[in-house]
């Protein structure tokens, strides 16, 4: 099996342009990385608000300060590595240059996020940085690796 290439060659024309941006490119990923960080944190957090709250919740996420067009190349990548996460073969060969370049800034914005945000080794909830003590998911108490 293949990667969907209508689709992709339906974006290729649209990707050029912002590929020859890499840096904003990195930024609108690690952008999007952040805010479903921030999103399911809201989530999270507003599980037993009232409406209002809840919203006056959302209105505080981060807003997107790229161009419309970096965040839908990133749509695109997070396609692709689903794709290739998924086990779909998606041959070197049927990827663009700027195709194969955004799925390697996408492992990079994925290992600077998750590094970030280690996820707690009991439940798997993000963290907010590397310096809790406690996970606020589980309850579970970190151990500080001894420098
Ligand atoms: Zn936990």
């Amino acid at each position: 099996m293949y990667c969907s290439l209508p689709q992709r060659r339906r974006s290729k024309r649209m990707a050029i342009d912002v590929w020859r941006d890499p840096e904003g490119v990195r930024m609108a990923l690690e952008e999007m990385f952040e805010q479903d960080y921030a999103r399911a944190q809201t989530r999270r957090e507003a599980a037993g608000a009232n409406e209002e709250t809840r919203a006056r919740m959302e209105a505080r996420l981060p807003a997107r300060t790229m161009a419309w067009g970096y965040y839908r190349f990133a749509d695109h990548l997070f396609h692709l590595d689903a794709q290739r996460r998924a086990g779909l073969a998606c041959h070197t060969r049927d990827l663009a240059a700027f195709e194969a370049e955004g799925l390697l800034a996408l492992d990079r914005a994925r290992t600077a996020f998750e590094g970030r945000h280690p996820a707690c080794s009991a439940c798997g909830q993000r963290q907010l940085n590397r310096f809790g003590v406690e996970c606020p998911g589980c309850g579970v108490k970190f151990q500080r690796k001894k420098a």
